[in-house]
């Protein structure tokens, strides 16, 4: 199974989700939701540090764990997305989470983890509108 795949069936992904490597203007990802399928795209450059997770560059190198926690966490951001998450700060906490399911599936470091919480700080407010809850609670469809 490719990372692609990994992290749509990870993030619970309708498994007819497409995905794409594209520029997108302003967003490191954006998932299209409204289409039929669902679409998930990535910039060329987090789909670069996402095919590093798939080559297993392991600790040898932190910029490049750096390179690889955000790459994991956007595709699970925007993978969420796909899997009915809407509300930000709902998506971005059970991204979070799942990048350590992903971390400790794929064998890599924890550093990936201390990664993916360091870039997450540096995004805007509307990803941490709360302090995050359980996993399932900004699903559609959730109460
Ligand atoms: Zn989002």
């Amino acid at each position: 199974m490719g990372i692609i795949a990994l992290v749509l069936a990870l993030a619970g992904a309708p498994a007819n989700t497409a995905f794409q490597c594209a520029p997108i203007s302003g967003h490191a990802g954006w998932t299209e939701w409204d289409t039929t399928p669902i679409v998930v795209t990535l910039t060329p450059e987090m789909c670069s540090d996402l095919n590093d997770v798939h080559a297993g560059e392991l600790t040898s190198d932190p910029s490049t764990d750096a390179n690889m926690a955000q790459g994991l966490l956007i595709a699970l951001h925007e993978a969420s997305h796909a899997a009915g998450w809407r509300d930000e700060t709902d998506t971005e906490c059970r991204a979070l989470t799942l990048v350590g399911l992903a971390v400790w599936g794929l064998g890599l470091s924890p550093q990936v983890i201390a990664d993916a919480w360091t870039w997450d700080r540096t995004w805007g407010s509307q990803y941490h509108q709360r302090p995050c809850q359980a996993a399932d609670s900004g699903r559609l469809g959730a109460s």
